[in-house]
């Protein structure tokens, strides 16, 4: 019985008249109820099947499948997803630190047009491949976070920008956009909800110890480590990142993802606060699977799928295995890119299925 898998119920506690049996002979009254049971066990496990995340290793599906929905590059450490918004084309959310990386990742995936070019926040590892994302591209728009910490960044980014003649905008909560199929409400940042986590003007000035003004503090102008990088924790722009709350309308249903950018726990609890209903097929693990995460959110989205976006032999230790445990212990199937390369997210809300694909295998 274990054989056939984990998905198999055991079925009900056999009677005293089967013990010591092996389960071939016997009277035909109780032949009829091992049919019966087989039969309602054989149904248990198509609609098993039909229910089940479907997961495919490259070398059987063609890249990207015809219906994918969603991509996370293989870019080291860092971000660069996908959204398929039409034929070619695919609004981008964050482009890892590699431009030759994220380039590739979006020719393998066929995408020529960008409609828009979401940038969670300023950091390198979301921000450095920008250039390799307008190369050849038709790129209409660049939206980013109203954060522009790092300067040097959001200085960059504007760069590119101009160069480019692709306008820049500002997201913040309440936006609702579609493109095609997919449209999305933006979380956050949240002007509104940022001023409340915001000390008050304090009747004596705040301690070191105070660990709101601490991490702000730090991160605005004290980054601990790594400032180009991105991978400090308790920073300021990961908290201002660009949080995306997706419906794909698919052939039999809606598929939900939530994009997260690099947000921690003050920012995680704060939506969570704004918004109880996050539930998501997909989830984009924050901050590449670091230790600073809310475990009532990975609660609340109850995610199918699980995507952490992270650089093999990173040096900030990410994803730590309690993240990833908690991942799964949500009920998710966990996809890495350090591990599994690309993942793709294609077919329907009733046959989800997940593909991945190697960069050593690509073409
Ligand atoms: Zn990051």
């Amino acid at each position: 019985m274990n054989e056939q898998g984990p998905w198999i119920s055991p079925g009900p506690e056999p009677g005293p008249g089967s013990r010591g049996g092996d389960g071939l002979r016997g009277d035909p009254n109780r032949s009829g109820g091992r049919k019966a049971a087989g039969a309602a066990l054989l149904i248990l496990l198509l609609i098993c099947i039909a229910a089940a995340l479907l997961f495919i290793r490259s070398q059987t599906v063609a890249w990207p499948p015809p219906d994918w929905i969603f991509a996370a590059c293989d870019v080291g450490q860092g971000d660069a997803l996908a959204l398929a918004v039409g034929p070619a084309e695919a609004v981008v959310i964050d482009t890892g630190p590699d431009p030759a990386k994220a380039d590739h990742c979006l020719t393998l995936l066929g995408v020529r047009k960008v409609p828009l070019l979401v940038l969670t926040h300023f950091h390198a590892d979301h921000i450095d491949g920008v250039p390799g994302v307008l190369k050849g591209r038709a790129v209409a728009e660049i939206e980013t976070t109203n954060d522009r910490d790092p300067p040097k960044g959001a200085s960059e980014v504007a760069a590119w920008a101009s160069a480019a003649s692709v306008p820049t905008s500002v997201a913040a909560a309440g936006e609702h956009r579609r493109f095609g199929p997919v449209s999305w409400d933006v979380l956050w940042p949240d002007p509104a909800a940022e001023s409340l986590t915001t000390p008050p003007t304090p009747p004596t000035l705040p301690t070191p110890s105070d660990p709101v003004h601490k991490s702000r503090r730090r991160g605005r102008h004290q980054p601990r480590a790594s400032p180009r990088g991105g991978g400090e924790e308790g920073s300021g722009p990961n908290n201002s990142s660009v949080v995306l709350q997706v419906t794909v309308a698919t052939r039999d249903g809606p598929v939900r993802l939530l994009l997260t950018g690099d947000v921690e726990p003050p920012s995680q609890a704060a939506i969570l606060a704004a918004h109880p209903d996050l539930a998501a097929d997909v989830l984009k693990v924050p901050h590449h699977g670091s230790a600073h995460q809310d475990p009532d959110l990975f609660a609340a989205v109850h995610p199918r799928v699980a995507v952490i976006s992270v650089g093999k032999g990173n040096t900030y230790g990410h994803p730590v295995p309690r993240t990833v445990a908690l991942a799964s212990g949500a009920g998710a199937r966990v996809f890495r890119t350090d591990d599994d390369g690309q993942v793709v997210v294609f077919g329907t809300a009733a046959r989800l299925r997940v593909a991945t694909r190697r960069q050593d295998s690509m073409p």
